[in-house]
């Protein structure tokens, strides 16, 4: 899932203190279980902006609304907040980026800020840490790694074998709280019984699949009737548009 945390409140504070009518908008999938920006933490922003105005701390902050939705990144799942961003001078999301350009996309006139800061797609390691497990590389070589991914998770993304700096298991990078990645692609391909995948030479990295050969767009075969269905869409989303 996609893992973010909340931006300092200052830096919020920055962005909204001249602000009459605030909406603060959250998001109940990844950032509400990443304990970020779903409903509890829409309602804790909403409270601290309270507190900093009634402290006297010069905000304007004159309404300040919450609201939440199931799914930022999707239209569909913003648009009955069409009302509420009209009603507002300013909207404060609490989605990752991808729902806070969502936004910003289809309320065009609406000024739409960030709460959070996007951090990386990753898994719960313990209650309340994530740890990041993929960098969205558009080539997945997790098969020949043993289903560990030394592009994410080895600090210098090294394809062929560690560096001279892994020692009892720990990357020197920050031995106290990472683990090798090539220790750990060891172990597993040998638990495994694929230990002899590791004579074969990896090519060099084709970063064109990843984000560095520019914004990627995926479209799905198995979605025969999407063009169909987006050509009907338009004037639906420009409904949605203010
Ligand atoms: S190889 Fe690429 S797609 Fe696979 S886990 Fe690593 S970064 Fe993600
Ligand atoms: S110590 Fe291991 S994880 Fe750290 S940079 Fe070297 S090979 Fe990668």
């Amino acid at each position: 899932m996609i893992i973010a945390e909340r931006k300092p409140l200052p830096e919020i504070i920055a962005n909204v203190r001249d602000v009459d009518r605030l909406l603060i908008v959250g998001c109940n999938t990844c950032v509400a279980i990443c304990l970020a920006g779903g409903e509890k933490e829409v309602a804790v922003l909403g409270s601290l902006l309270r507190l900093a105005r009634n402290n006297g701390e010069g905000l304007k902050l004159g309404q300040i609304t919450e609201t939440c939705v199931e799914r930022q990144c999707e239209e569909e799942f913003n648009a009955p907040l069409a009302e509420a961003i009209a009603a507002h001078d300013v909207v404060l999301s609490m989605a990752c980026g991808v729902g806070v350009q969502t936004l910003a996309e289809q309320f065009p006139d609406a000024i739409v800020y960030p709460a959070l800061n996007t951090i990386s797609m990753g898994r719960p390691e313990e209650p309340g840490t994530w740890d990041e497990r993929c960098l969205g590389c558009g080539n997945c070589v997790l098969d020949k790694f043993g289903g560990v991914c030394p592009i994410t998770r080895c600090s210098k993304s090294l394809l062929n074998g560690p560096c001279g700096g892994s020692a009892n298991g720990r990357c020197e990078v920050d031995p106290e709280n990472l683990e090798c990645a090539w220790q750990l692609i060891y172990d597993r391909l040998s638990r495994i019984g694929q230990l002899e995948r590791l004579y074969a030479v990896e090519p060099a990295k084709d970063w064109s699949t990843s984000h560095y050969g520019g914004p990627r767009r995926t479209t799905s075969a198995k979605w025969p009737s999407q063009s169909a269905a987006r050509s009907a869409m338009p004037s639906k989303r420009e409904d949605m548009r203010r």
